[in-house]
């Protein structure tokens, strides 16, 4: 599958140069929900008081088809405009164009990160936030913070043609999925890879190549994922973590129910590559 770029019509930038007249697009959040209008397009006005929004918060991001774009909070009282509502992202991937999906996905993370920072985490001074890169900086020792982004690594694992899925006690969904997990300080991705592995499900892995990477943003993650063929060892897992594991036929595999998740595009190129 083709993946849109956020860049497609958006130009990242720190400090507006546009007139204040010029509507704006609007990615508008409520407790991480975004808000949309009943045809799934952002707000786009030169005055959000218009729909008696005052935002806490206010990101400036760059242009979109050379419209300004804001990132913006509400407190969560705000009442919602007539013919708008607030929508989790995730529930949006299907609606939204994926290049606005993806800034939406960069806009939450930006919002998130300058809440989390107000402060300086050195000496707890007041941060501002700079005007040339997205940054936001102690004014009384100079310490500076950046939006944090959390890499995680996704692995299909293959075997004579099987596929390794494992079954997670989290989330409360009954299914099997493919191995996944945070990469750690001091790793590098491929040894994250064989650790997660390892860890979860008890064998080694070798061959690991890169296969593709999808920002992730709930909340501030960049999955990246890889194949693998399995090299030693007997699935053994913990029963906690993970309920069960086992190696999957293509005819045995069940599509995600979204397409919007790099673990589909992993399980659908494993699935046209093994089928016969
Ligand atoms: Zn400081």
């Amino acid at each position: 599958m083709k993946r849109e770029s956020i860049y497609k019509r958006y130009k990242p930038a720190f400090k507006s140069q546009c007139a204040s007249n010029i509507p704006s697009y609007w990615f508008i959040f409520n407790d991480s929900k975004l808000l949309i209008n009943t045809n799934y397009n952002l707000p786009f006005t030169d005055n959000l008081k218009e729909l008696s929004i005052i935002p806490i918060r206010t990101i400036y991001l760059g242009t979109l088809e050379d419209h300004p774009v804001y990132a913006a909070e509400v407190a969560e009282d705000t009442k919602t405009p007539e013919s708008f509502s607030f929508e989790d992202l995730r529930s949006l991937y299907e609606f939204l164009d994926e290049d606005i999906y993806l800034l939406a996905g960069r806009a939450i993370q930006i919002i998130n990160w300058d809440k989390n920072h107000e402060f300086c985490g050195k000496c707890g001074a007041f941060t501002v936030t700079a005007d040339h890169e997205m940054a936001k900086v102690c004014p009384e020792c100079g310490h500076m913070n950046f939006p944090r982004i959390s890499p995680a690594v996704i692995t299909a694992i293959v075997k004579n043609g099987k596929l390794l899925m494992a079954k997670h006690s989290y989330g409360g969904y009954n299914r099997y999925s493919l191995i996944a997990g945070f990469v750690e300080a001091g790793e590098t991705l491929e040894e994250a890879v064989m650790r997660e592995t390892e860890e979860e499900v008890g064998i080694k892995v070798k061959n690991i190549k890169y296969f593709s990477s999808q920002p992730w943003p709930y909340p501030h993650s960049l999955m990246l994922g890889f194949t693998a063929e399995y090299d030693s060892g007997e699935i053994k897992v913990d029963e906690k973590e993970i309920l069960d594991a086992k190696w999957f036929a293509p005819d045995e595999i069940e599509l995600p129910p979204s397409k919007m998740s790099i673990a589909s595009e992993l399980i659908t190129w494993f699935i046209e590559k093994y089928s016969e």
